[in-house]
């Protein structure tokens, strides 16, 4: 048992019948079957031929190669989901790795689709792009075809697909593992990873450091392995960016985020640049604690003795009304996934640490998985997850092709919903001091996200540099491209000492190489769409709504031009990272106001 207060969420669990009744039902086999069965006819129908389709022809096989691959990710979401909610369960595991080998050889015979669309001369494109009847396919066609110059021949790319199974796949999976075994010997209790951590928010800072030292030992076991597979996936990068000629270890991520190398460093070097106001912050909270310096395992601590415990139901309340303020549609959609059971709360034995939406369900509806824990950052939380679950909910009628969005819009509607749930929690809170903590939690939450990821980001950029022109890395170089990265944010404003090892259990740098700029690209877009909502009130209420309609239908720099932001201008990085000091501003003055701090 952990040592988690209880919530009321203990059985909050959610209901994936909608998708299947359990690993066994006949369904899931017979939509596997199918889905592979419908692959090989469309293999057999169009390979060879798709540069002779007409439009009307092409618009055909794209409805029916979504359909398959609806079909598929179904059942693939199915075993995820079913696997997330108990790692433990030889069963799931077993679901899980059938599936993902299933998956990729439907995607090794589908291949030779997009292969011989990023095949056709531009001019032909062009031509049946005008064609009405491709309308709905036209932005998805466009990013089939943005690959054209870094894909190889199909039986290459066959290979590569194929043997991603027991490389990439496998390795992230095994990474992930780890992680979910990963168990904490705090005090001489065993709590599970989740629980230790959130001890970084008690305001006992004897436990803070207890927790810290404890979560520091647990990640000591498994380490090698961890930093094993690390270098591996930093090989495995560097191998298809060889072979496909990307420039940089990023390039194939900024080009699968509609986005170019140039864009995002222009982001990163905004962000870099206002590492003073990172500094600043917890300058200020390091004086607010009576403490000469903040430890890392400070920065999380409440400001005041004031252990918020929100219990689910109140959390429940305080979500849907932020949500059916902004609109009363987007309150009632958010109301479904409580009363529908589309979220699985609490934290168990077994239970995949953190937090995620499965947005595009095909067929069905998002489901929002928590570990819920009761403190104010687990109630964000949920307005963040039941963001994406808004966003996956109104681009679901466009079909699995058009909702999908890139990392960089993907962000969009959870920080605008953890935006909106913040300001009704400050507009309920009178009290200057616990005013100045819900502000003081709103800076340290858009710190983690906006200039977190960046400084992980140049963790992960020096890493893959490292290990493309120089050699294997070495547990001491991890350490020091570590703290190097992140002191180069903090300054002297954090003692990192005891810090070293803590890039190990953050899994996007092997699921998902490059990620993390997302998060700090994606917040700071929504914190301008926020500010302008904050600004027009309910004429943006529509705008927004269309935007979030629009999925993925669209390139990034379309979506934002409905709200009327341009996204091509770096002056909106510089203008979300000042409407960030001016939180921190209204924090130093509260502070002042109120005496603390002098
Ligand atoms: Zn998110």
């Amino acid at each position: 048992m952990t040592t988690t207060e209880l919530t009321g969420a203990e059985d909050v669990a959610w209901d994936l019948s909608d998708l299947y009744e359990n690993g066994d039902d006949p369904r899931l086999e017979a939509d596997v079957e199918e889905a592979e069965a419908a692959a090989a006819s469309f293999r057999e129908r169009y390979h060879g031929n798709v540069a002779g389709l007409d439009a009307a022809g092409l618009a055909e096989a794209i409805e029916e190669r979504e359909r398959i691959e609806s079909t598929l990710t179904r059942a693939i979401y199915y075993a995820h989901l079913w696997f997330a909610t108990d790692m433990a369960d030889a069963p799931r595991g077993a679901l899980v790795a059938r599936l993902t080998e299933k998956g990729a050889a439907v995607d090794t015979q589908l291949l030779f689709f997009s292969l011989e669309l990023a095949d056709l001369d531009d001019d032909a494109a062009e031509a049946l792009l005008a064609e009405d009847v491709l309308e709905r396919w036209r932005h998805w066609l466009r990013s089939v075809r943005k690959y054209r110059p870094y894909l190889l021949s199909e039986p290459e790319e066959k290979v590569m697909t194929e043997k991603a199974v027991s490389g990439f796949a496998a390795w992230d999976r095994l990474y992930d593992e780890l992680l979910g075994a990963i168990k904490v010997d705090l005090d001489g209790e065993e709590v599970g990873f989740e629980d230790a951590m959130s001890k970084l928010y008690s305001p006992d800072r004897d436990l803070r450091r207890r927790a810290s030292e404890a979560v520091t030992a647990a990640l000591e076991p498994g380490a090698r392995t961890r930093r094993f597979v690390f270098n591996t996936i930093a090989v495995d990068r560097s191998i298809d960016d060889r072979l496909r000629g990307h420039e940089t270890w990023i390039s194939y991520r900024n080009l699968s985020n509609d986005t170019t190398d140039e864009a995002v460093q222009a982001l990163v070097d905004a962000v870099v640049s206002r590492y003073d106001v990172v500094r600043r912050y917890y300058t200020l909270k390091a004086r607010l604690l009576g403490l000469d310096r903040l430890s890392f395992y400070d920065r999380m601590a409440p400001l005041a003795d004031d252990q918020t415990h929100v219990p689910w139901g109140e959390a429940r309340q305080l979500v849907i009304d932020a949500f059916a303020d902004f609109s009363p549609e987007t309150g009632d959609i958010v109301e479904r996934f409580f009363g529908e059971d589309w979220i699985d709360a609490p934290p168990r034995d077994g239970k995949r640490p953190g937090a995620f939406c499965a947005t595009n369900v095909p067929g069905v509806h998002p489901y929002v998985f928590l570990n819920y824990t009761g403190d104010r950052r687990s109630v964000l939380t949920l307005a963040h997850e039941l963001g994406h679950g808004l966003h996956g909910y109104l681009a679901a009628p466009l079909g699995l092709f058009n909702a999908s969005t890139p990392l960089t819009t993907a962000e969009t509607a959870s920080v605008f919903g953890e935006a909106l749930t913040f300001k009704r929690l400050l507009t309920l809170e009178e009290d200057p001091q616990r005013r100045l903590n819900l502000l003081a939690g709103r800076i340290e939450d858009s710190i983690a996200t906006v200039f977190r990821q960046i400084a992980m980001n140049r963790f992960e950029d020096a890493v893959h540099t490292w290990r493309r022109d120089e050699s294997e890395l070495s547990s001491e170089k991890f350490e020091e491209l570590w703290l190097g990265t992140q002191s180069d944010m903090f300054g002297d404003s954090v003692d990192i000492d005891g810090y070293g090892s803590w890039w190990s259990y953050i899994p996007h740098f092997i699921g998902t190489p490059g990620y993390v700029y997302a998060y700090s690209y994606g917040c700071l877009f929504a914190l301008s769409v926020f500010r302008k909502y904050e600004l027009e009130g309910d004429s943006m209420v529509e705008p927004y709504l269309d935007l979030l309609r629009s999925g993925g239908s669209k390139p990034p720099a379309e979506l934002a031009e409905m709200v009327g932001l341009d996204l091509t201008d770096p002056k909106i990085w510089a203008s979300g990272i000042d409407a960030l000091e001016a939180e921190l501003d209204e924090a130093e003055a509260l502070a002042n106001e109120i005496g603390l701090g002098r």
